[in-house]
């Protein structure tokens, strides 16, 4: 089988970790199959590379050498895997070196300039990959295995959209069939860079934060692969954040369509973007443990299972704003619901969740708190007439609050699912800001305060029985 497996940053970030992902491939390519392996970065180093970039802007470059010397020992530390003294070992130490040299020159440019552009923070935040996955070759060549790096910018062929990047699928497919085809036909091990990617002219972009997920799933398309494996630090996709919830339990299977929801609407685990490739080229899907990989895990596929539960999961995400716009003269001016979400389209924010009361009187949204101010700006100068003439009283953001989401293929067309949702949260005097059901059926998503957030997931958890006995 053509197998891609994706480790993310958890996955690579001890020796011991190093260790379970050099048997899992070893395992992998001694039972036949030809495997293209991609690698994120380790965990937390892309915030700290982002992190230094933007303090450069700010006029500080101190920060931009302490990252050098975090990132250089964690190096150190996971490179130990490696035989000692061995000259493996030197070298990807003495790229990783390389890298963050090429790092603290440009830190060294943003501050001078005082401008850090989304391109600049394009090559810096996908530095982490590009020496991980020279970590990687390294550790999978000290066990006699023939693992190749490419990198995935001569692979991933992207349109020019900094810091979000999307696929040019065709230009993709070739890059790939060129770059990555021969590797594997020669019987190789591709161990490729998650998260980036180039634009046709060359120019280094990421697929957004979390995206190395996404780039194992564009590779997969890209290769009509058999299978993609996503190996993380849970037990597959799980019935809400273990963190949260320690009862939580792996869901067994899943559609791509269930996924989708539980991934946009905040289950890390998976990226949101990256199940469209594999529901476009129809490539089940494998969501496994590196700390178990004994574990069966998720397998995401078309097919719908019902499990004899109408919700199988709740997801949250945090640090969201809830936008208001209400007047009385709201009913009068056509077009406003229109000329807001333009206006919100054109700042490039993206809105997750709307409802509008039917008396027409109140249109209400939600955007990442990070992303508010922008929007407000932007609403303000679209609606500024109507704000004049009082047809509209004001545009309100009540921060500090979070989307939960209740999914599950079960409950379309199963009634009484509100209700008991609503229900459970009441009993506790948890208050329900807002609702929304996706037209799917496959979703119910209400907004609570922040602090209620975790109580909130819990109790919905409870309510349908989906921890553990
Ligand atoms: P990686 O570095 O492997 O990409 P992430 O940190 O991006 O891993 O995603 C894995 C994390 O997602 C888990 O550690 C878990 O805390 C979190 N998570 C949130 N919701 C879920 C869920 N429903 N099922 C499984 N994990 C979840
Ligand atoms: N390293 C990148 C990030 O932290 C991509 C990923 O982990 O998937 O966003
Ligand atoms: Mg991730």
């Amino acid at each position: 089988m053509k197998i891609i497996m994706k480790f993310g940053g958890t996955s690579v970030g001890s020796v011991a970790a190093l260790q379970n992902v050099q048997q899992i491939i070893e395992k992998a390519h001694r039972a036949g199959h030809s495997l293209v392996v991609v690698v994120s970065a380790m965990s937390g180093v892309t915030d700290k590379l982002i992190t230094a970039a933007q303090q450069a802007e700010a006029g500080d470059e101190t920060i931009a050498h302490e990252v050098r010397r975090e990132v250089e020992a964690r190096h150190a530390e996971t490179t130990l895997v490696l035989p000692g003294e061995s000259p493996a070992r030197a070298a990807v130490m003495q790229y990783v070196s390389t890298l963050l040299d090429e790092f603290e020159l440009l830190c060294h440019g943003i501050r001078v300039l005082g401008e850090l552009t989304p391109r600049a923070l394009d090559v810096i935040s996908g530095l982490g990959e590009r020496m991980n996955v020279q970590q990687v070759t390294a550790v999978l060549n000290a066990r006699q295995l023939p693992a190749v790096a490419i990198s995935a910018t001569q692979l991933i062929v992207t349109d020019g959209r900094h810091g979000a990047a999307t696929p040019l699928v065709a230009e993709t497919a070739q890059k790939t069939q060129e770059n990555l085809s021969p590797a594997l036909d020669a019987g190789k091990i591709a161990v490729v860079t998650g998260f980036i990617g180039a634009t046709v002219a060359g120019a280094p972009t990421t697929l957004g934060r979390g995206g190395s997920d996404y780039s194992a799933t564009i590779l997969g398309r890209a290769l009509a692969a058999d299978e993609i494996r996503i190996w993380s630090d849970v037990n597959g996709v799980m019935t809400t954040d273990p963190r949260i919830v320690p009862t939580a339990c792996t869901i067994p299977r899943l559609s791509y369509v269930e996924v989708g929801e539980l991934a946009y609407f905040g289950a890390k685990v998976l990226h949101p973007r990256a199940i469209r490739p594999a529901r476009q080229a129809n490539i089940p899907m494998r969501m496994l443990n590196t700390f178990a990989p004994e574990h069966l895990g998720t397998l995401i596929s078309s097919a719908i299972e019902r499990n004899g539960r109408a919700v199988k999961a709740v997801t949250a995400i945090k640090d969201m704003s809830i936008i208001t716009i209400a007047g009385t003269g709201m009913m009068g001016i056509p077009g406003v619901a229109g000329r807001t979400f333009s206006a919100v389209a054109h700042t490039g924010t993206s809105v997750l969740m709307i409802s509008q009361a039917s008396s027409e009187q109140s249109i209400c949204f939600m955007v990442k708190s990070a992303e508010s101010p922008t929007v407000i700006n932007a609403l303000k100068a679209e609606l500024a007439r109507e704000l004049e003439r009082r047809d509209l009283d004001e545009i309100t953001v009540q921060a500090e609050t979070v989307i939960l989401a209740v999914v599950g293929a079960g409950m379309k067309g199963t009634p009484g699912i509100s209700a008991r949702v609503f229900g459970a949260l009441g009993q506790h005097r948890i208050n329900v800001i807002a609702i929304a059901q996706g037209s799917s059926e496959y979703n119910i998503s209400l907004v609570v305060a922040q602090g209620d957030a975790n109580t909130a997931v819990r109790l919905i958890h409870d309510e349908f029985g989906l921890g553990k006995a």
